[in-house]
């Protein structure tokens, strides 16, 4: 990548609130014109990133390089070309069209403005004859989230950063961001960063995926993490080994880690195989019964993500439509999933 390909360079970006550290990023670039799902659980730091990147509070430590050059948060330059959704909307309380123009009369760019912002509307699939008028106390959560998205969209940013988009908007408000997303990437070349917990739509928009937990990310894509608390192991003569009990019954045995301080462990998709049945005489090989939530086609790669529910976990398997076909794999089907405990990272 040349330095004019990458928007944001981060290097050794570490984030504190109080004495509490929540961010620790040694080195991360973002390219330009891509689009980045960001996944993690709640409390795991993407927020905080997101603010990072939209240059509204500046890190503890480490520097943000924006287009290769370190930039400080609130400098109008750049707060002009990045825009941050959040979750929960924030309108102006005036009707929909003054939302939509508010940022270009700012500018006092007001050519075209009804034009504009009609299309504005029609990009997020908003009726501009219904909504233009409407106040902002009128929209449903997900027709304020679009507004919201089309106030930002017509000022063609060059990055567009959405916290969670989707978390509280109808699956029609969903496609309708992920368009007007797509849209901003290809007519201008934006670059987008989207957190979401929702995995198969945030698959379905992203051409790369970043796993983040407690402040650290796994930048090789999405990762299968399960979080504690975790017990000591029944078997006597091995103190080397943890558990994790799930609700129904089923045990997940861990090689322990090394030092005290883990909470999570990650176990990586290359490690984990898919069958229909149990092997007997399986010595401490996990396996867990679970079934199929969804598969999704990744495009160009001829790959499939395929998600799987064991009780109330969720993991992510890559798999090739030799694997599925050869086992006859489909969302629903009851599958069986092994990995061995040595292969567990500790975090
Ligand atoms: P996420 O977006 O993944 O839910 P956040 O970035 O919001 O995570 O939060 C990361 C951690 O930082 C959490 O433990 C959260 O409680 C804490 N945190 C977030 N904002 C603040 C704040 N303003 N002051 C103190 N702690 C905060």
């Amino acid at each position: 990548m040349t330095q004019k390909e990458i928007t944001y360079h981060l290097k050794d970006i570490q984030h504190y609130y109080g004495n509490t550290k929540v961010l620790d990023i040694a080195d991360l670039k973002i390219k330009k014109g891509s689009i980045t799902g960001l996944i993690g659980p709640n409390g795991s730091g993407k927020s905080t990133l997101l603010k990072l990147l939209a240059f509204a509070q500046k890190p503890t430590r480490g520097n943000i390089f924006y287009k290769g050059r370190i930039e400080l948060p609130f400098s109008p330059t750049v707060r002009s070309k990045v825009t941050l959704l959040t979750q929960k909307p924030y309108l102006l309380k005036r009707t929909v069209f003054e939302n939509i123009a508010y940022g270009l009369k700012i500018r006092k760019d007001k050519k075209h403005l009804k034009e504009r912002v009609k299309k504005a509307l029609l990009t997020v699939g908003l009726d501009d004859q219904k909504f233009a008028v409407r106040k902002w106390h009128e929209l449903s959560g997900g027709e304020a989230q679009r507004v919201s998205m089309a106030a930002r969209l017509i000022l063609k940013p060059e990055v567009l950063l959405l916290d969670e988009p989707i978390a509280s908007v109808d699956t029609e408000s969903a496609g309708l961001i992920r368009k007007a997303s797509l849209k901003a990437r290809d007519n201008w070349g934006a670059t987008l960063v989207i957190a979401s917990h929702d995995l198969q739509w945030l698959y379905s928009i992203s051409d790369r995926q970043l796993s983040i937990f407690k402040g650290n990310i796994f930048s090789t894509g999405l990762e299968n993490i399960i979080t504690g608390p975790f017990l000591k192991s029944g078997i006597k003569s091995d103190g080397k080994t943890l558990v994790k009990k799930l609700d129904d019954g089923q045990i997940i045995t861990l090689k322990a880690p090394g030092k005290k301080t883990c909470t999570a462990v990650v176990i990586r998709k290359k490690n984990i195989a898919i069958s229909l049945e149990k092997q007997l005489d399986n010595g401490l090989l996990n396996q867990l019964s679970g079934h199929i939530v969804s598969m999704l086609l990744e495009e160009k790669k001829e790959i499939i993500m395929a998600t799987i529910s064991i009780h109330n976990l969720a993991f992510i398997l890559r798999l090739t439509s030799d694997q599925i076909s050869r086992i006859n794999l489909y969302p629903g089907k009851k599958v069986i999933l092994k990995f061995h405990p040595n292969d567990v990272e500790w975090i």
